[in-house]
């Protein structure tokens, strides 16, 4: 069991349990900081730290997570301290969440097609008025007797080359970076490998490069320690942290998705100085901005 663990969604996107559930769990696995980080939303935030309150030995930073397109492919930017009050941002998160209901329609009209009958009343229901994400029409699936695990629906259906996989307006990665950066938080890529857990999600082409040209938009850390990676994938990615100059992130990236073999909050994450490190970067951050 880890102390920290910086990657965590709830209800208010994909995730299934409400920000407090998540922390008061949290808090009974010991951890001692974990990021709060859903899906174009941080309307989960103030009831997580009021959450935390209960909990004097647990630390949250107010995260988010966007989701941004490369050509074939998509990139997850993570932003730690992430001001909530920020209305470019809140902006562009509503223009997202609407974009992500729009396309969960179009999924489920896709899957009925194909003469799978899954309610769209439903997917609303379980996404509880939140970000809508593939992972609720994957739990309608299962409700509906299609599929035993969540994960089969990315596998068959939902998944990037599935038959019912759609399309939603993101931002570029610099796009992310600058969004981040000008919110006053800190930019770090998530996920940036080869992950098996998520529907063989691929490695990120190009990766140096691309890691060249997102530093000096203002990248300043990547996951490493991230979901179901293994320990040479853990030091691949810990080697270009310290060539880029990178903070080394990671975190569970735990939904309670139902999908067997899912990592847990704390069974994976970063060393406590990871966050002595991010907290020391948003202090310059404050400071400089006086
Ligand atoms: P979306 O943001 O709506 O495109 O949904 C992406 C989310 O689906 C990711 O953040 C993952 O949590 C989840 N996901 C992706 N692949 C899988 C998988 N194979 N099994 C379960 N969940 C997955
Ligand atoms: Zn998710
Ligand atoms: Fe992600
Ligand atoms: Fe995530």
């Amino acid at each position: 069991m880890f102390e920290v663990d910086l990657h965590l969604h709830t209800t208010f996107s994909d995730g299934r349990l409400t920000p407090s559930q998540l922390v008061d769990l949290c808090a009974s696995r010991g951890l001692k900081h974990i990021a709060v980080s859903d899906h174009d939303s941080m309307e989960g935030l103030a009831e997580a730290l009021e959450a935390a309150e209960s909990h004097p030995d647990l630390t949250i930073i107010p995260a988010i997570e966007l989701s941004t397109d490369i050509p074939g492919s998509e990139i997850h930017m993570l932003g730690y301290f992430i001001d909530p009050t920020d209305d470019d941002l809140q902006a562009t998160l509503t223009r997202f969440r609407d974009g992500r209901f729009n396309r969960g329609r179009l999924m489920v009209e896709r899957l009925q097609e194909a003469g799978i009958e899954v309610s769209w009343e439903r997917v609303q229901e379980l996404s509880g008025g939140g970000a809508i994400g593939r992972p609720h029409v994957a739990q309608a699936m299962v409700e509906a007797g299609y599929i035993q695990y969540p994960k089969e629906a990315f596998d068959r259906y939902i998944g990037r080359d599935g038959i019912a996989y759609v399309e939603r307006p993101k931002l570029t990665p610099e796009g992310a970076v600058d969004m981040i950066v000008r919110n006053g938080a800190l930019p770090v890529m998530a996920h940036p490998t080869y992950s098996e857990v998520k529907s063989a999600r691929g490695a990120v082409k190009n990766l140096r490069d691309t890691l060249t040209e997102l530093k000096a938009a203002g990248l300043v850390g990547m996951e490493v320690f991230y979901g179901d990676y293994t320990e040479e994938q853990v030091i691949y990615l810990k080697g270009l942290a310290d060539d880029f100059d990178l903070v080394p992130c990671g975190g569970s990236d735990y939904h309670a998705s139902g999908n067997p073999g899912e990592p847990e909050p704390g069974s994976v994450g970063p060393p406590v100085s990871t966050v002595e490190r991010l907290a020391g970067l948003k202090r310059d951050l404050a400071g400089q901005a006086h």
